[in-house]
């Protein structure tokens, strides 16, 4: 087995939340509402995956599935120069790919594959996992089939963080939960059902607080290193994730 790497998520008190950081042969999935800082922790991400190992980095170069269109190259300049990395270089560094639909995204995945067994990768975002299955598969009696493709997309996932020593970040959506009951103002859970939730190592709960600042919530799940359901705070800066 191959030594975990643990990768700095900008915010220390995110790390702490994570034992560390994102963990290498490992899946940290993050989900919340819209707008709660998934996508500005992916492009955070990409660059601290590429500092050295002493500075909380993987120094290992980056891929990005994008499902939903939302990767903002210019969005790194002022990360990488917080971190005083070359945004250049940073940027050739990140491997990049837009998803159509699920198969798609799953054929992306086994490109990528071929990819990461000729160079050293250590960070492989899928932001979002869920998107084009939510568009692909929108009648009810699919929800079956839907719930086989995406167990297969996973368990990609999971052999690539595994065989690679790669990170895998992805990011998940919240809807309507009908069983949330009268007790619960804003029930909202994660999609994807039983097999999204039990395919991350971790799961991420995002949530808006005051101004840039977010609340990150840990919970669960097949991960001892971790503290369940502590309560973090962290901001969203112009140079990425923050305390
Ligand atoms: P999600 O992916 O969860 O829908 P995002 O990660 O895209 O959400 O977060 C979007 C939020 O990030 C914006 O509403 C804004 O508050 C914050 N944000 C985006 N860019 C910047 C920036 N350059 N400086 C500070 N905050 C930013
Ligand atoms: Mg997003």
């Amino acid at each position: 087995r191959k030594a975990v790497i643990k990768i700095t998520t900008g915010s220390q008190a995110l790390d702490e939340l994570l034992g560390g950081g994102i963990e290498t042969n490992a899946i940290t999935e993050a989900f919340g509402e819209f707008r709660s800082g998934k996508t500005q922790l992916a492009h955070t991400l990409c660059v601290c995956t590429q500092l050295p190992t002493n500075m909380g980095g993987g120094n290992g170069k980056v891929a990005f599935i994008d499902t939903e269109g939302t990767f903002r190259p210019d969005r790194i300049v002022p990360i990488a120069e917080r971190f005083g990395m070359d945004p250049g270089a940073v940027l050739d560094n990140i491997i990049y790919a837009r998803a159509y639909t699920y198969e798609h995204q799953y054929n992306l995945l086994l490109g990528l594959a071929a990819k990461m067994s000729e160079e050293p990768f250590r960070l492989l975002i899928v932001d979002s996992i869920i998107a084009l299955f939510r568009v692909d598969f929108t009648g009810r009696g699919e929800l079956a089939d839907r719930q086989q493709k995406l167990a297969q997309m996973l368990s990609r996932l999971i052999k690539i963080a595994e065989e690679f020593n790669v990170a895998v970040y992805m990011t998940n959506q919240v809807i309507a939960d009908p069983g949330g009951g009268v007790f619960i103002s804003d029930p909202k859970k994660p999609a994807g059902g039983h097999v999204l939730a039990h395919a991350a190592t971790i799961r991420l709960m995002f949530r808006k607080g005051k101004g840039e600042q977010r609340v990150c919530k840990s919970e669960s799940i097949n991960c001892s290193s971790i503290f369940l359901n502590k309560t973090h705070i962290f901001q969203i800066t112009p140079g990425g994730i923050a305390d």
